[in-house]
């Protein structure tokens, strides 16, 4: 049997300093929980953060949409708002795995986890977002650092993701047949200033692809990107994709995206 403390904190406050090095925040346990049962994490401390009411909801702006860190993936895919504002991102959030980890899993919890493959950190990287924590704001771009790892410092809490809401974008994936994590996933995002292209399950981390960001920035159209190389230098390997098929898909779907906006 595995031992931990479990702690229900009501209050942010609370669940930051209840935290450690050796502790982890519950939001839907959908990564916590199956790491502990499989024996790849074991923690002192659960903190759980679900019961903390100002973590979750959404909120749009005439120019971003504001996800608080624990509302959950089907909260998103089910928004008029967000379905209105950022359409893109509901379908994002209608894709992540099955129902159940739909109802359970969180925005703030993926974006924490910063599994390679996940949906999320994509959009994160081309809707410009900022990410609200307990003690700063932080820009995705800079948030996401590598494999399952963050700018988060020990007993930082994510409170909210804000998106800038684009003129058009698109997210196509290729979802693992099992667990419907991208095998390779690309988010477009079209602003008046430009164009950001977010690559998911390709590398080690999500990335911003500028050279296809460039050329569609010049001309947004899916040939604008016919003649832009992608390297296969640094992509996984796996048995779902060899590197070099994922660096096709990279573009490929990045063309899908731009022809569906
Ligand atoms: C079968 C299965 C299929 C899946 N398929 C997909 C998929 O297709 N696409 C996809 O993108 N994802 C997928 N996921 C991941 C899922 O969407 C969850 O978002 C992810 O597992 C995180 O779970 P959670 O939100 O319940 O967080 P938890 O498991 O509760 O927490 C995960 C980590 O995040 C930290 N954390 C949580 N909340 C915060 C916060 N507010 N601030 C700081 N740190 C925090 C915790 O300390 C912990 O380290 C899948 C998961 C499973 C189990």
């Amino acid at each position: 049997m595995k031992t931990f403390n479990y702690h229900s904190a009501k209050e942010v406050k609370e669940a930051s300093k209840l935290a450690s090095s050796n502790s982890a925040f519950l939001a839907g346990g959908m990564t916590t929980i199956p790491s502990m049962k499989l024996g790849l994490a074991t923690y002192k401390d659960l903190i759980d953060i679900k019961g903390i009411k100002k973590l979750s909801g959404i909120k749009a702006s005439g120019k971003t949409i504001k996800i608080g860190a624990t509302t959950k993936h089907v909260e998103v895919a089910k928004s008029k708002e967000i379905k209105k504002a950022i359409p893109s991102l509901a379908a994002l959030a209608e894709g992540i795995g099955d129902p159940q980890v739909r109802n359970r899993g969180t925005i703030g919890g993926s974006i924490a986890n910063n599994d390679p493959a996940a949906d999320y950190p994509s959009a994160c990287i081309a809707l410009n977002a900022i990410i609200h924590t307990n003690s700063r704001k932080i820009d995705a771009e800079k948030f996401f650092k590598g494999m399952f790892e963050t700018s988060l410092k020990n007993g930082e809490i994510i409170e909210a993701i804000e998106f800038e809401i684009p003129q058009k974008s698109n997210y196509q994936k290729l979802p693992n047949p099992a667990s419907r994590y991208a095998v390779v996933g690309v988010y477009v995002a079209k602003y008046k200033r430009g164009v950001n292209v977010a690559v998911t399950g390709a590398k080690s981390c999500v990335y911003n692809a500028k050279d296809l960001a460039g050329a569609l920035s010049k001309n947004f159209s899916s040939s604008a990107i016919n003649n832009v190389k992608i390297t296969s230098s640094g992509m996984n390997s796996d048995i779902h994709a060899s590197a070099n098929y994922r660096a096709n898909m990279v573009k490929t779907f990045a063309q899908k995206a731009v022809d569906a906006c």
